[in-house]
């Protein structure tokens, strides 16, 4: 037998591997079960290129929980260690690595948020183990070596007599990690890290009950079997080219990737790259509401079928993040921090990458089934709409597939829009305008209005949409977005003539005066003539300042400071309507107050306006009134 020290500059390596990584100490399986598979590959490729003259067969890996005896066992069918391998690649790399992870980690331990806690190997082992076996056969015809380590530098090398190829790590659990040896807690870490490692993984055994022969007598009872529990998957969806996959393949593998969600994916983008960085993937679009913030997680990061983590941010452009799936890249470094990714050349890359196909994608989403597209446009539209204000690659590219619709459920490209509105909307400058509502049931009287007159209306209801408009309209000197209330829409589209106006001037004079006495200072009043049966009084918001306010509320860059701005209104009085007149030949000065208040009441009602005190006391004044 071989007695060594292990050649490390740190003493005792372990304890500072149970300290830095102690939230992290699940991932001990993984690396493990990653070593199995790499070993199994790597024997696989050997015999592909002659190397090794042995029968590959169907190699497996096979991890066992021994409670009684406190133990975990991790089995693997590949190319095994000589003993002077173990010495090599245990005693020497892995420990090397293990040192140089743990200096990196060091220092960006500060720096929260380490992507993977990836590469630490072989020695993670030692986060739950007091004492580890290694008991390995190679495929060369050598003896099997047996290595033992308690985690002190200390170790032993013996011959073993095992004879099969392969390696058995033997994990003897230490007392603060019995946690590991309930066989929920593995399957559990299995289902999570292991779910899609390219070779069969075997946790246990389960019955399974064998057809019944054609042939069976009446009384036969069913034969049972025990078979192999291969808890993984090992060829997924996204290892394949898409040509090997139909519509049903993709929703399926949907639902193996998310068994809780019963909703059904809107589509699927498949990223299949390989030069100049390698990725492949399946994101998918779920059915989204208005809400930003409640999707976010859902994607899963893998490396060689490894998963990683679902935490992708900083890798996938940020408005994707609202998409689910899955990234498989070995290019992604995981051993640095967040704000590392961010400085590093490769993952832009592999960001832009994603961005230009989400958005090429989404284009022949477009031209391939538009009524598709359309139906499913209300689903997907904060995620495009967020993509256009976050990424200029994807703004320069919307154009093609981002649509305006209108409340009347026709749908528009930006083009079609324009061309759609010219000569019959625009403005005293010439610009086309572009009418909107952000809800059709608080601005139902405004879109009747101006439906009436024969406008299109838009209904935008995004909560970023306010950030949006401001940026087309940048980019679009032909064009301006005004919400249906933002002012009457008779002063904003300069088709038709004004109706002539039944005051004279003088008498307009007066009644703008008699208004000014009882309304608010946040109104500006506003005489218009009108038809004479058009609403009387009309509140409305200009809609530079509401979307101001509204940008601000919703953080839009560059809108800090401007704090809490003024609540400002516009009071439009129909001069035609007989109570304008009304109001205007009123003698008695306290009934004329109770038609101005009265109507402004109404017209405040109509938009939503009218609260608490102020509404309990406009009721309670209606009731007296019709008493
Ligand atoms: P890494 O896998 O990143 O190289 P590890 O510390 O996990 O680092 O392992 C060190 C080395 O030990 C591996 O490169 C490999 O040569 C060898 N090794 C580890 N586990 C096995 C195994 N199950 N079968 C064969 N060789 C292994």
């Amino acid at each position: 037998m071989a007695t060594g020290k292990i050649n490390v500059s740190v003493e005792n390596i372990f304890p500072l591997i149970k300290k830095f990584l102690y939230s992290d100490h699940e991932i001990f399986l993984r690396e493990l079960v990653s070593n199995g598979t790499d070993a199994t590959l790597k024997l696989k490729h050997l015999i592909s290129i002659g190397e090794a003259k042995v029968e590959y067969g169907n190699p497996i890996i096979e991890v066992k929980v021994d409670k009684e005896g406190k133990k975990i066992h991790i089995i693997d069918q590949g190319l095994g260690m000589t003993a002077d391998e173990v010495e090599k690649y245990i005693n020497q790399v892995a420990f090397s690595g293990a040192e140089e992870f743990l200096d990196k980690y060091k220092d960006s331990a500060k720096d929260s948020g380490i992507i993977g806690h990836f590469g630490l190997g072989f020695y993670s082992a030692f986060m739950v183990a007091e004492k580890v076996e290694i008991i390995t056969k190679s495929y060369k015809d050598e003896p099997a070596a047996h290595w033992t380590c308690d985690g002190s530098p200390e170790f032993t090398l013996e011959p073993a007599d095992k004879t099969s190829r392969g390696t058995e790590i033997i994990l003897h659990i230490a007392e603060d990690s019995l946690e590991f040896l309930e066989d929920s807690k593995i399957s559990g870490l299995l289902n999570k890290y292991n779910k899609f490692m390219p070779i069969p993984i075997k946790f246990g055994t389960r019955t399974e009950t064998l057809p019944k022969p054609e042939d069976a007598p009446e009384d036969y009872v069913n034969e049972t079997v025990e078979t192999d529990n291969i808890i993984n998957n090992p060829n997924p969806a996204w290892t394949k080219q898409p040509s090997e996959l139909s519509d049903e393949d993709y929703k399926s593998f949907y639902r193996e990737l998310y068994p809780m969600q019963f909703e059904e994916p809107l589509f699927n983008i498949h990223l299949n790259v390989d030069y100049p960085f390698n990725l492949t993937g399946i994101l998918y679009f779920p059915k989204l509401g208005n809400d930003m913030q409640i999707q976010k997680d859902k994607i899963q990061l893998y490396q060689n079928q490894v998963y990683v983590t679902d935490n992708v941010e900083g890798i996938v452009p940020e408005f994707l993040t609202m998409l689910k799936g899955v990234i498989d890249s070995p290019d992604i470094p995981l051993n640095v921090s967040r704000s590392g990714l961010q400085a590093d050349g490769a993952v832009k890359k592999i960001s832009n990458y994603i961005t230009r196909k989400v958005a090429d994608k989404l284009k022949a989403l477009f031209n391939e089934n538009r009524a598709d597209f359309e139906a499913k446009w209300n689903d997907i539209k904060i995620v495009l709409e967020y993509g256009m204000l976050s990424e200029d690659k994807f703004y320069e590219k919307a154009g093609a597939f981002v649509l305006y619709p209108t409340v009347d459920d026709k749908y528009f490209t930006l083009d079609e829009l324009k061309e759609n509105l010219k000569e019959n909307q625009t403005d005293k400058d010439g610009k086309l305008v572009v009418l909107y509502a952000g809800n059709k049931d608080a601005q139902h009287s405004y879109i009747e209005a101006a439906k009436e007159k024969g406008y299109e209306v838009l209904l935008l209801d995004s909560p970023i949409i306010s950030h949006l408009i401001q940026k087309i309209e940048g980019d679009n000197s032909d064009l301006t977005f005004v919400r249906v209330d933002s002012d009457h829409v008779d002063n904003l589209i300069k088709k038709e003539e004004n109706a002539i106006s039944k005051l004279s001037d003088d008498e307009k004079a007066a009644l703008k005066t008699s208004l000014e006495a009882y309304i608010p200072k946040a109104y500006t009043v506003q005489l218009e003539a009108m038809d004479s049966q058009a609403a009387p009084f009309i509140i409305t918001q200009p809609e530079f300042m509401r979307r101001m306010k509204e940008m601000s509320q919703t953080g839009g860059g560059g809108m800090f400071g401007m704090g809490n701005m003024p609540e400002m209104y516009n009071l439009v009085v129909n001069t035609n309507s007989d109570l304008a007149s009304n109001i205007l030949n009123t003698e008695d000065k306290t009934h004329q107050e109770h038609l101005v208040k009265q109507a402004l009441d109404l017209a405040k009602l109509s938009q939503n306006l009218l609260k608490g005190e102020a509404l309990t006391a406009f009721v309670k004044r209606s009731f007296e009134m019709i008493k």
